[in-house]
């Protein structure tokens, strides 16, 4: 990794050891009494710019011994370098930013902010309004428990082939072309979730009442009110996401069960059951698209460098300053993802290579966000260098949509076809889950002291609604429990439509690359060089995307989806 700072600083001394709150502790008495001293917009301003270098500083500090960290777990100094920030830096840190934050949303001048900062003052206002003192206790209580859940699902293990088995080494076996022992497969998995049923709907029982408690603490109705609130979900309502599984319903649960009828014919199976949906239908083998990571990373840039030569110049910044580590390797954390130096402003890409097409999805994807960064670098506020997530995923789910006709760089023209089918068939796929998993919650937060099995009952239905075709008979509980697997539920409340909303956006700008490309490219980079700057429907809007979850624009997306299926089959 090759970075420097991208602007002098001009507040914190160079010196200083950003993991030390004694070191810390002036620097915040500093930016308290600056605050206290603030008489006008310009001051204020000034002050944005100090407050701003510092967070981005501590920002850096800590996703780079994150990095360190993934990058090698069995290095003990590194995980003790991370657990430092999260269990010291970080308490220390928010009770002094939050009290930073009400100075700010107080004073006078702050109201007289220029429209520029429109978007960042209501963030700040809705963070004051929100905070309660006596919540972080309950908020401690909630992270213990999410831990318990990662805790009970990572200790599930089964034994199979002669010896134990992780649960995702079990889900490789689903895409094998062996019916039964894909059908004993699923069996040993699923009895073995079903041992722990019970102390997951204990668990999730106790986050119930902590997370009502915070709502009401707060001033809220019910926690789905609290959780738009702490979301800054400004722009849209419970109600425009109970409309938008309407629309799944409609438009794309239909298309998801043909899909489904054709796997079974393929298959030539009757029923089809829940042992039949990860294998490939025509049984090919698995896709190989590169040996070498160093592959990946120049076909990859190949690919950007055709889609537009800006993207290829973006994508030379992650080269040239290495701020890539891709391959698998012994002691490296699992999976990928990006992560940004916002003192850099660059991004770093870290993935887990193996040579699969998971692995050039992972690279489209993630390299949509590193351009997301690096298209808005130059934004002045700290704040708006980064996006809300829902415009964020459409930066990296439509770069994997935007890239996917020029997969022939890694495949012949049969195989680049076959990726680009599964990429769309597991888009048709998702939203009815996404439906399913966030109605899931909307019924539960707002229907406080249901009993369990009113809660399976309501699972049930919503399984009837927006499932599949496949038959669950003889496994009555396993389906009334499958939303066990779904972390977010357990984790993370009402954070999974974002994935729904960006997939729109994505599929939107997929349909406008088709009918123009280069015009599609200017305005997607123009909706990333706007950062976090503007609510959502105007990022959405600068990209040339309708930011609307109903029936008027998914329905020809769909239909598109559904043409674009057939072409690529013939
Ligand atoms: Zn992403």
């Amino acid at each position: 990794m090759q970075t420097s700072h991208f602007a002098a600083r001009q507040f914190l001394p160079e010196t200083i050891d950003l993991t030390d709150t004694a070191q810390l502790a002036p620097v915040f008495d500093r930016l308290a009494a600056k605050l206290d001293a603030i008489a006008s917009v310009a001051d204020l301003e000034g002050w944005l710019c100090d407050h701003g270098e510092v967070c981005a500083a501590l920002a850096e500090s800590s996703s780079l011994t994150y990095i360190a960290m993934t990058c090698q777990t069995d290095d003990e100094a590194r995980e003790k370098a991370y657990m430092h920030i999260v269990e010291v830096v970080d308490p220390w840190l928010k009770p002094r930013q939050f009290a930073l934050m009400r100075t700010l949303a107080q004073s006078p001048v702050f109201k007289q902010l220029p429209p520029f900062y429109a978007v960042y003052c209501r963030s700040v206002e809705t963070q004051v309004k929100i905070y309660r003192e006596e919540n972080v206790a309950r908020e401690t209580a909630v992270a213990k428990l999410t831990q318990q859940y990662q805790k009970i699902s990572g200790a599930m293990t089964v034994q199979f082939d002669g010896q134990e088995q992780t649960l995702a080494r079990m889900g490789r076996i689903q895409e094998e072309p062996d019916r039964p022992r894909r059908e004993a497969a699923w069996k040993t998995v699923t009895e073995r979730r079903l041992q722990d049923t019970d102390k997951l709907e204990e668990l999730f029982d106790q986050l119930l009442v902590l997370r009502n408690e915070i709502a009401q603490a707060a001033g809220f109705p019910d926690f789905r009110a609290y959780t738009f609130a702490s979301y800054e979900r400004f722009d849209y309502t419970p109600e425009d996401c109970l409309r938008f599984h309407d629309a799944v319903e409609h438009h794309v649960v239909p298309l998801a069960r043909d899909l489904q009828e054709e796997r079974r014919r393929k298959l030539g199976v009757e029923p089809l059951r829940p042992w039949d949906l990860a294998v490939d239908p025509d049984q090919r083998p698995p896709l190989h698209p590169f040996a070498e990571s160093a592959e990946l990373l120049e076909k990859c840039h190949q690919i950007f460098g055709k889609l537009d030569p800006r993207l290829g110049d973006y994508y030379q910044v992650l080269r040239k300053q290495e701020l890539v580590d891709l391959d698998n390797r012994k002691g490296k954390a699992p999976g990928g993802y990006q992560s940004t130096l916002p003192e850099a402003r660059v991004p770093f890409i870290f993935m887990n290579a193996v040579g699969v097409h998971r692995d050039v999805e992972t690279m489209l994807h993630e390299a949509g966000h590193a351009f997301h960064a690096l298209a808005a670098r130059e934004l002045p506020l700290h704040a708006y260098r980064s996006a809300p997530i829902e415009f964020c995923e459409v930066a990296s789910m439509g770069m994997e949509l935007l890239a996917a006709p020029h997969l022939r760089a890694f495949y012949s023209d049969d195989d680049a076809k076959r990726a680009q089918r599964d990429h769309l068939e597991g888009i048709i796929k998702f939203f009815p889950w996404m439906a399913t998993v966030d109605a899931f919650q909307h019924w539960i937060y707002t229907h406080p002291g249901h009993t369990r099995d009113e809660r399976a009952a309501c699972w049930l239905s919503l399984m009837d609604r927006f499932g599949g075709i496949e038959d669950w008979s003889g496994f009555p509980k396993a389906r009334a429990h499958i939303w066990h697997r779904q972390l977010h539920i357990f984790e993370i409340p009402f954070y999974y439509v974002e994935y729904g909303i960006a997939q729109l956006g994505a599929l939107q700008l997929w349909q406008a690359a088709r009918r123009d490309l280069p015009a599609a490219l200017d305005h997607y980079l123009a909706g990333l060089s706007l950062g976090g700057s503007r609510p959502l429907p105007e990022l959405f809007a600068a990209a040339g995307l309708a930011f609307d979850f109903t029936d008027k624009t998914i329905a020809p997306l769909m239909s598109n989806v559904k043409d674009a299926l057939v072409e690529l089959a013939t």
